[in-house]
C-alpha cells in the first residue's frame, strides 16, 4: 500500500518552533512527528510513502534519507511555491496511480487503524473516503460537513457565520481529520498548480456527483498538533503516558523485555463462554445471547485484551452461531450484540459461521474448520503460526490446532466432564488457565523465551 504524507506546511502557528525547523520535524519523546506518522503506516503494511516538501526541506531529507532505516521507500518532491493539499499530489502521479491509497496531513498523531480504514473504504466503493470526528459546539470551525445515515457526505460548510453554524449544528458538528482513502481516479480531477482538497476538490466532487464517504475516528487517538497549544497537549499526553501508541510498542518491548514481536499476530478469541456469559436455559441447555441486554460480559476480560493489545495483537473473535440457523438468534441482534462487543471490550473483527449441517448442509466457516481464520488472515494479513488461539471447547481448541497457530488455551476451570471428552477424542489444549489475564502472562512469558 501507498501514501502521501503532507510535509510542505510553514508551520507559522508554532513558531519560535518552527524557525529553524519544518512543522513536521517538531519532535515530542525525542522523535519528529512524521516519524509517528511513517511508524503508523509501517505498522499496517504501507511501504511506499510521498512526502511533498517545502519549507527547509533538507531538515526532513537528512533526517529520513531513502527510509530505510524504517522499512520503507520514501519518495520527496520540492515546491518552490506550495502546491496545497491536493495540488500536493500531482508530483506523485506515476507513483499513486494504480491503487488506493492514503493521504495524510503531516500535522498530526494518531493510532487509526489504517487498514480498517482501507477496508471500509473499498467496501464503500466511493472516490475518496475522508476520517471524521464529532466535535462539540464551540465557536464556528473554518469548515464542517453533513453526511446521510450510510455516512455518505452531503454538504460541505466553508467558512459559516455564528449563526448558520449554531442553526445547523446543535450537539457537535462533523470535522474533517485531514486523513483520507483516494482511488486513483481522484489524480482527474486535481488541476495543475495550487489547489486544496477542502475548498476546490470535495465541493466539486460533490456537484458532478461523485462519491465522498466518512470514516468515524471517534474512537482512536487524534490529534493535531499545528498550534504551540495543541503541540503542548499532545506532547505532555504521550509523555505522561495517558495515551500510548501501540506502533511504538514493538521497539519498546523489542529492547525493554526481550519480547518475541511478530507483526499482525493475533489472539484468536471464541465467543461464548470466554467474553460473554453462556444463558442457560431452563432445561439446562447452553445457549448464545440472542439479544443485547443477555450479554454479560465475563470478569477481567476487559483487563486481559488490554494485556493482549499492549503485547501487540490483534484482538480476532471466531465463533459459530448456529442459533441463526435455527432461528433462535437473529442476524440482525446478533450484528447489533457483535457490535456491542467489538466497542465495548475494542475488538478487532469478530467472525460468525451461522450455519449448521442438519440445517443449511456443510459450510467451511463452523469450527473445527477454519474458513473463518483463514478469512481474517487475508483481511488483517494475520500471521497465524505466531498467534494463539484461546476456547472453553474442544472444538476450539481443534480449530487451532487445525489452523496451525503456535499454542492453544482452553479457558475456564477443568471440568471433569470436558477432561473426560478430551482424552477421549484425543485433543488437548497446550494450556489450560482460568481467565484471559492468566493467558496473557502466559503468552507474555513465551515470548520471553
Ligand atoms: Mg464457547
Amino acid at each position: 500500500m501507498k501514501a502521501i504524507i503532507l510535509a510542505a506546511g510553514r508551520g507559522e502557528r508554532l513558531r519560535p518552533l518552527t524557525d529553524t525547523l519544518p512543522k513536521p520535524m517538531i519532535p515530542i519523546m525525542k522523535k519528529p512527528v512524521l516519524e509517528y506518522l511513517i511508524l503508523l503506516c509501517k505498522n499496517h503494511g504501507i511501504n511506499e510513502i510521498a512526502i511533498n516538501t517545502s519549507y527547509l526541506p533538507d531538515k526532513i531529507k537528512q533526517y529520513f534519507g531513502t527510509g530505510e532505516k524504517w522499512g520503507v521507500k520514501l519518495y520527496f518532491s520540492y515546491e518552490p511555491e506550495m502546491l496545497g493539499t491536493s495540488g500536493a499530489l500531482n508530483n506523485f502521479k506515476d507513483l499513486l496511480k494504480d491503487d488506493d491509497f492514503f493521504v495524510i496531513y503531516g500535522d498530526s498523531i494518531t493510532d487509526i487503524d489504517l487498514t480498517k480504514f482501507m477496508k471500509y473504504h473499498k467496501s464503500k466503493g466511493g472516490i475518496i473516503t475522508t476520517a471524521l470526528r464529532k466535535k462539540p459546539i464551540s465557536k464556528p470551525p473554518a469548515s464542517f460537513l453533513f453526511t446521510n445515515s450510510d455516512l455518505q457526505v452531503t454538504k460541505f460548510v466553508e467558512k459559516p457565520s455564528d449563526e448558520l453554524f449554531h442553526e445547523l449544528c446543535k450537539e457537535f458538528y462533523l470535522s474533517n481529520s485531514g486523513l483520507y482513502v483516494c482511488s486513483p481516479k481522484i489524480l482527474n480531477y486535481i488541476p495543475k498548480g495550487f489547489s486544496d482538497f477542502a475548498k476546490d476538490i470535495f465541493p466539486h466532487l460533490l456537484t458532478i456527483g461523485e462519491r465522498i464517504y466518512a470514516f468515524m475516528i471517534d474512537e482512536y487517538y487524534f490529534r493535531e498538533i499545528g498550534k504551540i497549544e495543541k503541540y503542548e497537549l499532545c506532547k505532555n499526553e504521550l509523555e505522561s503516558k495517558q495515551f500510548s501508541l501501540p506502533y511504538l510498542k514493538p521497539e519498546i518491548t523489542k529492547k525493554q523485555e526481550n519480547f518475541d514481536f511478530h507483526e499482525n499476530k493475533a489472539i484468536f478469541l471464541d465467543r461464548d463462554g470466554v467474553i460473554n456469559e453462556n444463558i442457560y436455559k431452563v432445561d439446562g441447555k447452553i445457549m448464545s445471547p440472542a439479544t443485547i441486554n443477555q450479554v454479560k460480559i465475563i470478569d477481567n476480560v476487559k483487563e486481559g485484551i488490554q494485556k493482549f493489545k499492549e503485547m501487540g495483537f490483534r484482538i480476532i473473535v471466531i465463533t459459530n452461531q448456529p442459533g441463526v440457523a435455527f432461528g433462535y438468534v437473529n442476524e440482525n441482534k446478533l450484528k447489533e450484540i457483535n457490535e456491542f462487543l467489538k466497542k465495548e471490550l475494542k475488538i478487532d473483527e469478530i467472525y460468525c459461521c451461522p450455519h449448521h449441517p442438519r440445517l443449511t448442509g456443510e459450510c467451511d466457516c463452523r469450527k473445527p474448520k477454519i474458513g473463518l481464520i483463514e478469512k481474517a488472515k487475508k483481511d488483517f494479513k494475520i500471521d497465524v503460526k505466531n498467534s494463539y488461539f484461546v476456547g472453553d471447547s474442544l472444538s476450539d481448541i481443534q480449530t487451532g490446532q487445525n489452523a496451525h497457530v503456535k499454542k492453544t488455551f482452553r479457558i475456564g476451570i477443568p471440568r471433569l466432564d470436558i477432561l473426560e471428552l478430551q482424552h477421549k477424542a484425543g485433543i488437548f489444549p497446550d494450556f489450560t488457565s482460568p481467565n484471559l489475564i492468566e493467558v496473557a502472562e502466559e503468552i507474555r512469558k513465551l515470548g520471553k523465551k
